[in-house]
């Protein structure tokens, strides 16, 4: 049976999967799993980019000892991050982590440059402290020799296709997370490059997702037992990958990719770059099939993970779904809090911090584990709301639907309490939609789908979707109001 190797790489862990076509469905196997810590070091943090490709190979290696007819092979990642290679395609130093302090005051002095409104009518991105842009405008302003010495800079999906396939290429959806392209043209933008003095030949071609790069290199065939499979460049971006794994119809669909960090945003075919979307600090991304995804970063389930890391620390070992019948049963609407408020971004006494949230806004504060959650899934829920009116006026379209995908929407406590909050209807599935999404563009790639419509409509047919339908529509309304009133 034809097997996909799917590399996901998420800035907490990593994990190889197989996606294997039996009887015109995709089967998923977890090949192989690890750690992805970074590591802080005088000087900076850093990425263990070497850990990471044994890793990789390690998956790679037990996958051939699985299988024996594997296709080809991609790789999505976490945005932003990159290495920087010399011109004889040596790696000059190890990668930084996004979160690296080189960040902090770049963005003061960027915008002296340019400012920023003009800086996102060029690229469609908001000046985050984790862009590309950020870190090579502070390499630059360090004097940094790696910058210096630089021939070509690659994200991290472009650096671990590049070391298993030999082939350098920088793959557009990937590239989009920067803050250096023109999501119009889906090229790099010079005037911005250009503007913060970066070094023009480091940036190379740009390749479309499902480009085919190569054939495994001969030291990694030797290493995993696999033959001359082919790296193709995927859909390189995670968030690009499980768009492209949500099943979506027709143009102008709206999505939810829900995990740690929830995602929501449209499918379009044009940036949105207009002042009202600067302001609502949307970022336009780029995915398959030439498409945009108009997006905005919410907090998602992290807020709930992070209550179960304290409760576990205080001796209460709860699992997922113990803690969705917990919020389930506690009373409706006592409380919210604005998820992406700062005071829950960093890990710490999510319980705490969410109770003295509600003193602090003068409301009733939750006492029980159950109550807590409570707070917390419907101000996520409630968020959303939010967000889906702003995408309704900053696109003048109207969405009958949400398409929720990622392993977040497993809390059917959550993804209710988005149907009723948004007064729409969830489309819920697929869990694995990144590795789906990596996949299918693989299969594309490699003539086993002819598009990326027949590759939603596989995942479509090869997964359990659950459908809700928005309940209590005068309750929700009235918790909007109060919700909007406790939003800074
Ligand atoms: P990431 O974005 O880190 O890849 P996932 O997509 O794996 O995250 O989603 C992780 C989140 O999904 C967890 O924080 C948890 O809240 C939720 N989740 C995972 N499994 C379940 C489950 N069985 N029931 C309810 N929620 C779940």
């Amino acid at each position: 049976m034809p097997t996909f190797l799917s590399i996901d790489l998420g800035a907490g862990s990593g994990r190889v999967i197989a996606g294997s076509l039996v009887s015109g469905k995709i089967g998923l196997q977890e090949i192989h799993r690890f750690d992805n810590p970074g590591t802080d070091l005088p000087g900076g943090s850093f990425w263990d980019i070497l850990g990471l490709f044994r890793e990789i190979q390690e998956g790679l290696r037990l996958a051939a000892s699985r299988f024996d007819d594997i296709v080809a092979i991609g790789i999505d990642t976490w945005g932003c991050d990159h290495g920087l290679l010399d011109a004889h395609g040596r790696l000059l130093g190890l990668p930084h982590q996004y979160r690296d302090p080189r960040h902090e005051g770049m963005p003061e002095k960027m915008h002296a440059l340019m400012p920023e409104p003009e800086l996102y009518r060029h690229t469609g991105i908001t000046t985050n402290f984790y862009n590309s842009a950020v870190h090579l405008f502070a390499e630059k302003q360090l004097d940094s020799p790696a910058l210096k010495n630089a021939d070509r800079l690659l994200f991290i999906p472009d650096l671990i296709a590049y070391w298993l396939s030999g082939k350098m290429a920088v793959e557009r959806t990937i590239a989009s997370t920067s803050q250096l392209l023109d999501p119009a043209t889906g090229e790099w933008s010079w005037k911005v490059i250009d503007a913060f003095g970066l070094p023009r030949r480091i940036f190379g071609k740009i390749v479309a997702p499902g480009t085919v790069l190569g054939p495994l290199r001969e030291e990694v065939r030797r290493a995993t037992g696999l033959g001359g499979v082919p790296v193709v460049a995927s859909a390189s971006h995670d968030t690009a990958a499980a768009v492209a794994g949500i099943p979506m119809e027709g143009g102008d669909q709206l999505w939810l990719s829900s995990g740690t960090w929830s995602i929501m945003g449209l499918e379009t075919r044009q940036p949105i770059r207009s002042d009202a979307a600067f302001a609502a600090r949307c970022c336009n991304e780029l995915g398959v099939d030439g498409s945009v995804r108009f997006l905005k970063n919410i907090a998602g389930l992290w807020l709930i993970q992070e209550c179960r890391r304290q409760w576990a620390l205080e001796g209460a070992d709860l699992g997922y779904a113990e803690l969705v019948a917990l919020a389930d049963a506690a009373e409706p609407f006592r409380a919210f809090i604005d998820p992406d408020d700062p005071v829950f971004s960093a890990p710490g006494d999510m319980p705490g911090r969410i109770r003295d949230f509600c003193r602090r806004t003068s409301q009733c504060v939750p006492q029980s584990k159950g109550e807590v959650l409570r707070v917390a899934t419907e101000s996520l829920a409630l968020k959303y709301r939010v967000v889906l009116d702003s995408f309704r006026q900053l696109s003048g379209k109207d969405f009958p639907r949400l398409h929720a995908g990622g392993g977040g929407i497993q809390n059917a406590a959550l993804t209710q309490a988005t149907a009723d909050a948004c007064g729409i209807e969830v489309l819920a599935g697929p869990v694995e939609a990144t590795s789906c999404g990596n996949l299918i563009v693989q299969m594309i790639a490699t003539g086993h789908l002819p598009d990326l419509a027949a590759g939603r409509r596989l995942i479509r047919g090869s997964f359990d979707f659950q459908t809700y339908q928005p309940r209590q529509s005068g309750d929700w309304e009235k918790a909007l109001g109060r919700f909007r009133g406790i939003l800074a």
